[in-house]
């Protein structure tokens, strides 16, 4: 069987392996650090620096096409590797959703609504930018961020120049702040021949930055729905993107209609879409892997109304609780060490239909 290279080893890296592992494909993932959740489930491991031209160079040879688990891996990297074997989803797509600066623009490009933003490169331009955009809006560093780190909201007062500074004095931008209904996602993947499937629209909650909790379906007018699909497609033709990819999206609701926004682009599987483990015929996961490999995407078809819940910190020790309830659908990552704000495993609830 053929060989899948997972750049990152964390709970998706895991999740993709096992996927894979189903149908017959090893995975070899490369990780900077040991004791990762995905180390053991997979078939080989590199642990190296991601600038490490020598390990790269063994671990594109060992393996038949690679991908990543998270899209901090250095863009460089990415297309070294691309270089010896494809990587999918490719390397432009990969920079693309780096910088949120770019990404915007290559949303607004495509006739698709983001929130309003300014480029924020020193601490003059943000004053400059406030005027712009107005109060609350929220600062943001244009690269690394995730789980809400990397961002803060600028609201009545404050130094504006100590508020840039907090964020480590990198480049950022300063978005509108948009009064949404709610948050929603489109998971969606395109396979080699630009074949494109996405699953139905799960709308998610946020508690302290960090996903809590998903839905499926989101609890949207069906036309919104058809929108949100055909916005994720547009983001993927574009970028001739293979693979899995999520579109973080904002509710606006004004009287009866629904606008959707833009929020941020995963160039990857995403935690909104693990309810597909159970909930879908085709998990994300595996869908990922037929995706990177050129097989034919299977069905995204979903089984019931899902309720996906995140086990965060603490809440992972409730694992026995849930275990012993009738219907729930228990994943734990295998994660040695339990700390706050921690994506420790998650369960899934389905009322099939
Ligand atoms: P993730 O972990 O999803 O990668 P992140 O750190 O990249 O998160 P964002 O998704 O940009 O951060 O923002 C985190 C959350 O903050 C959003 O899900 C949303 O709840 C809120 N938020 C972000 N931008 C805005 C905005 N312009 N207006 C209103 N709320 C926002
Ligand atoms: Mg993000
Ligand atoms: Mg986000």
């Amino acid at each position: 069987g053929a060989t899948i290279g997972v750049l990152g080893a964390g709970q998706l890296a895991r999740m993709l392996a096992l996927a894979a592992a189903r149908l017959g494909f090893k995975t070899h993932v490369f990780a900077p650090s040991a004791d990762e959740p995905a180390f053991d489930v997979c078939a080989a491991r590199t642990i190296a620096a991601y600038d490490d031209p020598d390990a790269l160079d063994a671990f594109a040879r060992a393996v038949d096409v690679v991908t990543y688990e998270f899209e901090n891996v250095p863009a460089a990297t990415a297309e070294f590797l691309d270089a010896r074997r494809p990587v999918r989803p490719n390397p432009r797509a990969l920079a693309l959703t780096q910088d949120r600066l770019v990404e915007k623009e290559f949303v607004q490009g495509l006739g698709v609504e983001t929130a309003p933003f300014a480029d924020v490169p020193d601490a003059g331009a943000l004053a400059r930018a406030v005027a712009k955009l107005g109060r609350p809006s929220i600062l943001k560093t244009r690269r690394l961020g995730y789980d809400g780190k990397g961002q803060v909201a600028i609201r009545g007062g404050g130094d504006l120049g100590a508020l840039f500074r907090a964020l480590g004095g990198a480049p950022c931008i300063l978005e509108g702040f948009i009064d949404f209904v709610k948050e929603v996602s489109v998971v969606a993947a395109r396979g080699v021949d630009g074949e494109f499937h996405a699953y139905d629209i799960s709308e998610n909650q946020h508690e302290n930055h960090i996903l809590a909790e998903t839905r499926a379906p989101a609890a949207i007018l069906p036309e919104t729905a058809v929108r949100a699909k055909e916005i994720a497609r547009r983001i993927a033709e574009a970028e001739d993107y293979v693979g899995v990819l999520a579109v973080e999206l904002f509710l606006v609701k004004s009287g009866r209609s629904e606008r959707l926004i833009v929020n941020e682009i995963a160039p990857r599987v995403h935690n909104s879409g693990h309810w597909t483990l159970d909930g879908a015929l085709t998990s994300q996961f595996e869908q990922h892997v037929r995706a990177i490999a050129g097989w034919p995407l299977g069905s995204t078809a979903r089984l019931g109304r899902v309720t996906m819940r995140n086990l965060i910190g603490d809440d992972a020790e409730r694992w026995p609780e849930i275990a012993a309830e009738d219907g729930a659908c228990l994943h734990l990552y295998g994660k040695r060490e339990i700390r706050a704000g921690r994506k420790m495993g998650h369960v899934t609830r389905i009322e099939l239909e």
